[in-house]
């Protein structure tokens, strides 16, 4: 049941969404976890708090922002300085923006692949030397269905995605022959404030009620007609960080209602 006690996890863009599910099911595993992300820090520390209360592991917010690759080593830096080791990364932290490409904002374009791409580099850089003395660790980078297929109005989120299941490959080569491995995972729609958002925006453009728009956006692409939980990512997660996964590397591993089998 603690298969992970003694592991630690750091979880980026865990104040919200997936990764807070991830880094809860890491906790219930028995990982210590650092956790990453924007928010009220009141409401982060609330956080914090209920998961060590909880499932009774060493729990710090590593406060970073990742567009940032100097907040970045800073971030892996004090989370082995208060936990000890970094034995888990998972890269989780990303934005959306939604236009056509011809009138893609320049800026926004550049938040998105930094947040959402190479925020992974540097996060990774920055905890591989730990885990290849150690010979042990799990990378696993969030990317997306997005990761697999593309979207119309998503040219940033689809390269940095598809950019993200890429650079998955060459760290699990560079670690073939170690006892670190390397994976992504690609939900499809998860009911998160990210989507949530794209709900909305649906919902005003469309002039339709949020229930309608919600209806359409899993129908327009997830088979399955349901959303994927944080509960079931967590627990991919996890299954990732098992001896029974060792051999699983440079995959990227759709859990995404069917979406990428049409
Ligand atoms: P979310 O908005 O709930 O969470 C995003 C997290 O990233 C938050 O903790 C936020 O604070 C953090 N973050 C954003 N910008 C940051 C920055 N500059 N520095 C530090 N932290 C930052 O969204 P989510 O849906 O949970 O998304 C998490 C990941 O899952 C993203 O990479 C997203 O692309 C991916 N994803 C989401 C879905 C979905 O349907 N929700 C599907 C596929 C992939």
């Amino acid at each position: 049941m603690r298969a992970l006690k003694g592991r630690v996890a750091l979880v980026t863009g865990s104040t919200s969404g997936i990764g807070l599910g991830i880094a809860k099911s890491l906790a219930a595993a028995g990982a210590d976890i650092a956790l990453n992300g924007l928010g009220d820090l009141d409401a982060i520390e609330a956080t914090r708090a209920a998961i060590a209360a909880e499932h009774d592991v060493r729990c710090m917010f590593a406060a970073a922002d990742m567009s940032r690759p100097v907040e970045i080593r800073r971030m892996v830096e004090e989370a082995r300085g208060e936990l000890g080791h970094v034995d888990i990364l998972v890269n989780n932290a990303g934005i959306q923006h939604t236009a056509p490409v011809h009138e893609f904002p320049d800026e926004r374009w550049d938040a998105v692949i930094a947040i959402d791409l190479s925020s992974a580099f540097h996060a990774i850089k920055a905890a591989l030397p730990g885990m290849l003395e150690r010979d042990w660790g799990r990378i696993i980078n969030v990317a997306s269905a997005h990761g697999l297929v593309a979207s119309v109005h998503k040219s940033a989120y689809v390269a940095a995605k598809h950019g993200l299941v890429g650079l998955t490959k060459v760290v699990a080569l560079e670690t073939a022959t170690t006892g670190v491995t390397c994976n992504a995972i690609c939900p499809g729609w998860v009911l998160t404030p990210l989507v949530e958002k794209q709900i909305d925006d649906r919902a005003a453009r469309e002039g339709i009620s949020v229930e309608q728009a919600r209806r359409e956006l899993l129908q327009e692409k997830q088979p399955s007609g349901a959303f994927v939980t944080v509960e079931q990512l967590g627990g991919l997660a996890v299954f990732l960080c098992s001896p029974a996964a060792d051999q699983i590397r440079g995959q990227a591993v759709a859990m995404d209602g069917g979406w990428t089998a049409q």
